[in-house]
């Protein structure tokens, strides 16, 4: 092989490994995504949940902990969306409801 063949073939192989990285990259992010949006609904009669007094509405609940407009969204647990279902760091594994709300809510950090 030439010198300017080596170099040529070096060059094929460093774009080829580029690409892949970057492949690599972008795939390695897509099960994140949609393993959170997979995740099983947490049941109001989950055994942890129902110690937690959680419920898919907060605005249903007759607990008297419960602070008018406070709900999943606004609790630094969660890390979903503003609506729909997302993941909340006290249910590992499970979704909770952007609405919903329990007993440890605790306001987000502005
Ligand atoms: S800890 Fe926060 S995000 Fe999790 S269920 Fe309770 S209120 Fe919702």
């Amino acid at each position: 092989m030439s010198k300017e063949q080596d170099i040529e073939s070096r060059r094929r192989f460093l774009k080829v490994a580029a690409g892949t990285t970057a492949a690599a990259v972008v795939m390695g992010s897509l099960p994140r995504f949609a393993r959170a949006a997979d995740l099983p609904a947490l049941s109001e009669s989950d055994p942890t949940a129902k110690a937690l007094g959680y419920v898919e509405d907060a605005t249903k609940t007759a607990n008297a902990k419960h602070k008018a407009g406070d709900d999943c969204t606004n609790c630094q647990f969660y890390s979903g969306g503003p609506t729909g279902r997302g993941p909340c760091q006290l249910f590992p594994g499970k979704s909770v409801n952007a609405k919903g709300w329990c007993v440890s809510h605790t306001p987000k950090k502005a």
